[in-house]
C-alpha cells in the first residue's frame, strides 16, 4: 500500500497540489484544509488506485476547500471514472483542465494513455491521435459519450 503523499507548491495566488499513491481510508488532506488560495490546482496524474473509503474522503475533503477556483489536472483514467459515476466528486464550477484517455493501436497491439485537454473535445468526440509507439492512427479505446459525461458537468 502506498500512502497518499501531497506534493504542494504555490505560484503567485495559485496552490499547486500533486497526489502521489493512492486515495483511500488511510488518506489524510487535513494539512491543505483551509488553506488561503485564490486558486487550487489539484493534479492527479500519480494518483495509482482510489477506493470507495477514498472517494468519501475526497468529498468531505472538497466540502471545507475554501478557494475561488478548483481546477483538476491531468486525470488518470480511474479519476475520471470517479468523476462520471460520483456525485460530488468534483464539486460545481471547478474546472478539469487535463485528462489521460484509453488509446488502442491495431498496428502494434499496444494501448496507451494519452493526455488530452478538454478544451480538444468536442461534441463528446475523442480527437485524432497517432500511436507513441509507432505513428499509425490509434483508435480511443473506450464509449466516447460516458467516458467524456463530465465535460457536460
Ligand atoms: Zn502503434
Amino acid at each position: 500500500m502506498k500512502r497518499l503523499t501531497l506534493n504542494k507548491h504555490i505560484s503567485e495566488d495559485t496552490l499547486n497540489i500533486e497526489l502521489i499513491g493512492n486515495i483511500d481510508e488511510d488518506s489524510d488532506f487535513s494539512e491543505i484544509i483551509g488553506a488561503q488560495a485564490g486558486k487550487i490546482n489539484f493534479n492527479f496524474s500519480k494518483v495509482e488506485m482510489i477506493n470507495s473509503c477514498g472517494i468519501r474522503e475526497w468529498i468531505k475533503f472538497l466540502d471545507q476547500v475554501d478557494s475561488k477556483q478548483v481546477n483538476y489536472e491531468n486525470c488518470p483514467q480511474i479519476i475520471i471514472e470517479q468523476i462520471n459515476m460520483v456525485h460530488g466528486f468534483i464539486r460545481p464550477g471547478s474546472k478539469l483542465l487535463s485528462f489521460y484517455a484509453p488509446y488502442y493501436c491495431e498496428n502494434c497491439d499496444k494501448e496507451s494513455k494519452i493526455h488530452l485537454r478538454s478544451d480538444q473535445i468536442h461534441d463528446k468526440k475523442a480527437p485524432k491521435v497517432n500511436c507513441p509507439y509507432c505513428g499509425n492512427e490509434a483508435e480511443f479505446d473506450a464509449i466516447e459519450a460516458s467516458y467524456f459525461n463530465f465535460l457536460g458537468k
